[in-house]
């Protein structure tokens, strides 16, 4: 027997299917079109998202993110060179050292930076920290947006990077596991965060934005994606029937879908954020600027809250407790939530 888990604050990937996504799903299946994205609906979730990004792209559908990641960093990098990030960038922390495994040894180096975010000055100071031939070369920045911390690149912080990725002759590949987070966030277009500011490939998730699973790699640049499909393949990430991760895209692009889902689960964490930072006590970590809230409470109160039921994660490192949003949080949950927290905070 399983306990039925209504609603979480763990992570946007413990979320249900969205209703669209899953009846895109079902409608695709009257067919039995061909395998290994030669059918019409990969080939048609494609173009939809060329016209999103208003640029003639490189697509690939693959099934997560720690893949997307890790082949796209893998096709930018030989096994001498080496990868900017921030310390609690998913690809330092939490990719069990696949972007290394793909890459055939391609290094890490990281910089603490500010709130999640890489700065300018960490960029050059690993990129030029050495240059002699002991040391592996740096080749590309790796940029998580929306971060790790729910924070988020402006516009100018993103040309300030380019500068110095010029400067050293480096690329820019960006996690995007909350990518529409970010767009909605900053209410932009998806290509002012992405190539018109240097962005040479795109991680984009749709499985933390109401997929069952799947992310796509674009590569703004067509001439960095050579034998791409091959990299996949081997990786096994070539699904053979691809059209059911293409048919969960076209559900999302139409009517703006991803967006909307977006600025919804985004606006769950402003809601949160704004109740319990009235709470005497408890402090917010970070700036709130897409679907995540990182608070600060004792850890009497936090474990209270898991015994009470409340799904979310701890981490241990940086202390208190980080509380997601998703496209079906709902204002009801967040207000029980709120009212267990005070709570057990009057009674600690
Ligand atoms: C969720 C996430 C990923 C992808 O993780 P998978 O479990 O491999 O799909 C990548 N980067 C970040 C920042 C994430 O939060």
């Amino acid at each position: 027997m399983y306990e039925k888990i209504s609603e979480q604050f763990a992570s946007d990937n413990y979320s249900q299917i969205c209703p669209e996504v899953l009846e895109k799903i079902i409608e695709l299946n009257q067919d039995n079109s061909q395998a290994y994205g030669n059918d019409y609906y990969t080939k048609y979730a494609a173009d939809k998202l060329r016209e999103l990004f208003e640029i003639d792209c490189e697509i690939f559908f693959v099934f997560n993110g720690t893949a997307a990641n890790s082949l796209s960093l893998a096709a930018l990098c030989r096994s001498y060179h080496s990868i900017i990030c921030s310390d609690v960038a998913h690809i330092e922390t939490d990719e069990c050292g696949a972007p290394e495994f793909f890459s055939n040894g391609s290094k890490l180096l990281i910089a603490e930076g500010e709130n999640g975010k890489l700065r300018p000055e960490d960029i050059e100071y690993l990129a030029t920290k050495r240059e002699d031939i002991h040391y592996p070369k740096p080749k590309v920045i790796s940029l998580t947006q929306s971060t790790e911390l729910g924070t988020i690149y402006s516009i100018e912080e993103l040309k300030a990077i380019k500068k110095v990725a010029d400067k050293h002759g480096l690329f820019i590949q960006m996690d995007g596991a909350r990518f529409a987070n970010a767009v909605a966030s900053l209410d932009c277009k998806p290509a002012d965060i992405t190539w018109k500011v240097g962005v040479d490939v795109l991680c984009f998730s749709g499985t933390k934005n109401g997929m069952a699973m799947g992310e796509i790699v674009i590569f703004f640049d067509r001439k960095l994606a050579e034998d791409f499909d091959y990299r996949c393949k081997q990786a096994g990430q070539l699904a053979s029937k691809m059209k059911f991760i293409s048919a969960q895209w076209i559900a999302l692009l139409e009517n703006n879908l991803w967006k909307r889902n977006a600025s919804h689960a985004n606006s769950m964490a402003k809601y949160f954020e704004e109740k319990v930072s009235k709470i005497d006590g408890i402090k917010i970590k970070f700036p709130v600027q897409s679907n995540s809230v990182f608070i600060d409470a004792s850890e009497k109160v936090m474990s209270k809250l898991k015994e009470k039921g409340w799904i979310f994660y701890n981490f241990i490192g940086l202390g208190g407790g980080r509380f997601v949003f998703s496209w079906n949080s709902s204002t009801q949950r967040i207000d029980k939530l709120i009212k267990d927290i005070k709570k057990l905070k009057s009674l600690t």
